[in-house]
């Protein structure tokens, strides 16, 4: 059995969620199999394994979750980044796309240092929209966004060849048509 069979097997998806027509994505049974989260954010920090990662930033909510395996491994900080109206202290705000309309993004000012190397994380890109807006939030601080790492790609959306033309190397796992 392949790795990708094995992880992606994990997944459950969940057809008409949470409108017809979207083949939503369940990462909960994955992280729920104590084998196939292990080995998910095992193979997703394999490429910067002893290289000096300073923050992963995970976007809310999912991103959280494994962000927060994945900093643990590399030994690096977490910065969580999230909707407009949750984080304490002054913040730095970005507009990002959705589907339909547009919404806010922020995270704290200091959280990050200028040329700290960061990773992003988030469970699955679609369209790219919220990941774009993560990176542009983070250099706007002057992060050095080193990579962005999601477990599930859809890569009929685009999401990852945006990242990429903005110069930021993708790492995903498997992909969904
Ligand atoms: P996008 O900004 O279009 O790349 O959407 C990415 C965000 O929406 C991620 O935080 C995902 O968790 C969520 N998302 C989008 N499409 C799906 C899907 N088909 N299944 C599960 N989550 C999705």
């Amino acid at each position: 059995m392949t790795f990708d069979h094995d992880i992606k097997a994990s997944v459950r998806t969940i057809p008409d969620y949470p409108k017809p027509g979207i083949m939503f994505r369940d990462i909960t049974t994955l992280l729920a199999d104590a084998r196939a989260f292990r080995r998910a954010v095992d193979e997703l920090v394999n490429p910067w394994a002893g290289n000096k990662i300073d923050k992963v930033a995970g976007m809310e909510a999912r991103g959280f979750i494994i962000g927060g395996a994945v900093a643990h491994q590399l030994s690096a900080g977490f910065v969580p980044i999230r909707k407009k109206g949750k984080l304490p202290h002054t913040t730095v705000r970005i507009a990002y796309s959705l589907e339909y309309g547009i919404d806010e993004m922020e995270m704290h000012v200091d959280a990050i240092q200028p040329g700290e190397r960061v990773i992003l994380v988030d469970d699955l890109i679609a369209t790219g929209g919220t990941a774009e807006g993560a990176v542009k939030l983070l250099r706007q601080i002057g992060a050095n966004v080193v990579a962005a790492c999601f477990i599930i790609d859809l890569p009929e959306l685009g999401g990852a060849a945006k990242l990429r033309a903005m110069d930021v190397p993708v790492r995903t796992l498997m992909s969904f048509e």
